[in-house]
């Protein structure tokens, strides 16, 4: 466990989907580990030769509009302070949405390291939205396809100077 990752975001844009993909079956057990609620899930991930702990910040999904933006706020907050490093995601399809800028504006204050990623971008999906991503003053965006398993090695070589 060389360092801990963050995978933060709105809610549907993929981001226990690249959990799931990175942990496999490795999930780890955090109900009995102080501090840590269901809202943020641990798991030991896996890619190419990196070990690394990754952070999932699920328990949004049932909030309504009104609770969502302070809930998303304190969780990213939380899985900020955390971890080593951010994987800020953004689904490629529906583009930066106000919600994005938000995270941007939590990560930008808050974080030690943040990777963008650009998910839904499988095949020619999620060209415009990757584009768009450049305006949200984080760096160079990275193509995702969690779902099919697409930037993985993009992934990879950003990750593995950090470990
Ligand atoms: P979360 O709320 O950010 O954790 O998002 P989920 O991982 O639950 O995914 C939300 C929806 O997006 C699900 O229907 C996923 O199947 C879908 N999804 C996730 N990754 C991809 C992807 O790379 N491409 C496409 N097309 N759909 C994806
Ligand atoms: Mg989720």
């Amino acid at each position: 466990m060389s360092f801990s990752l963050a995978i933060v975001g709105r809610p549907n844009v993929g981001k226990s989907t690249l959990f799931n993909r990175l942990v496999g079956r490795r999930l780890a057990l955090v109900d009995d580990q102080p501090g840590v609620t269901r809202d943020l899930r641990e798991g030991e991930a896996k890619l190419g030769d990196l070990r690394f702990t990754v952070i999932d910040t699920a328990g949004l999904e049932e909030a309504t509009d009104a609770s969502l933006q302070g809930r998303m706020r304190k969780l990213t907050e939380r899985a900020v302070d955390m971890a080593d490093v951010c994987l800020f995601m953004i689904d490629g399809r529906a583009g930066v949405l106000p919600a994005d800028e938000v995270f941007a504006d939590i990560l930008r204050k808050r974080a030690k390291h943040v990777i963008l990623a650009v998910n839904k971008a499988e095949g020619k999906a999620g060209e415009s939205g990757f584009l768009e991503a450049y305006g949200l003053g984080i760096g160079e965006p990275l193509r995702l396809s969690a779902e099919h398993g697409e930037g993985m090695p993009d992934l990879y070589d950003v990750l593995k100077p950090l470990a």
